[in-house]
């Protein structure tokens, strides 16, 4: 869990993403994992469960620059939220992009989403590619200068739109 991160660290990272080679390198993790998810073919129903954390007993981490490319992104798509749909989500037990059983933050959802499948069949494959998708990011914040910070979705969610409320949509 982390509390609190500075505001000068959450700045840092929303300026990092609006980098070109910050983004590219965050896009080839991406379609890294999606490539090796596709050799499984795992199946998703839908179901919206793997979002509902404390009924689903399934916890997302995610690192500052993927938490900051999310809301930057949705920001931009007109999907941005604020510190109160963070609280109310964690009421529900859910993420706050969540609507029903749909995700309205599919291009900015971090890898923790694009990783986990609740199929049988991808129980072996979604710990291993979880962990190497988890390095391969802490190794972009590392390369770029960029200071790492992992916690929990909600709480780090509350540490960036509480240091910076008045974020500017990027690009
Ligand atoms: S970002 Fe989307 S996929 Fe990820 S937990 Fe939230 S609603 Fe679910």
């Amino acid at each position: 869990m982390v509390s609190g991160t500075p505001a000068s660290v959450v700045r840092s990272w929303f300026e990092a993403v609006q980098r070109p080679e910050v983004a590219t390198a965050i896009e080839a993790v991406q379609l890294e994992i999606a490539e090796a998810i596709r050799e499984v073919g795992p199946i998703c129903l839908a179901s919206g469960n793997c979002c509902k954390f404390e009924a689903h007993g399934h916890r997302l981490y995610a690192s500052g620059l993927e938490v900051a490319r999310c809301v930057a992104i949705c920001d931009r798509e007109g999907r941005g939220i604020t510190i109160d749909d963070v609280e109310e989500a964690v009421e529900r037990g859910n993420c706050p992009w969540q609507d029903g059983r749909l995700c309205t933050a599919r291009a900015g959802r971090p890898i923790g989403c694009r990783v986990y499948f609740c199929d049988p069949r991808a129980r072996e494959i979604v710990p291993q590619l979880a962990e190497r998708a988890h390095q391969r990011i802490k190794s972009i914040h590392d390369e770029h200068g960029i200071e790492y910070v992992y916690g929990e979705w909600r709480t780090m969610l509350r540490d960036v739109l509480g240091a910076e409320p008045g974020r500017v949509a990027s690009g």
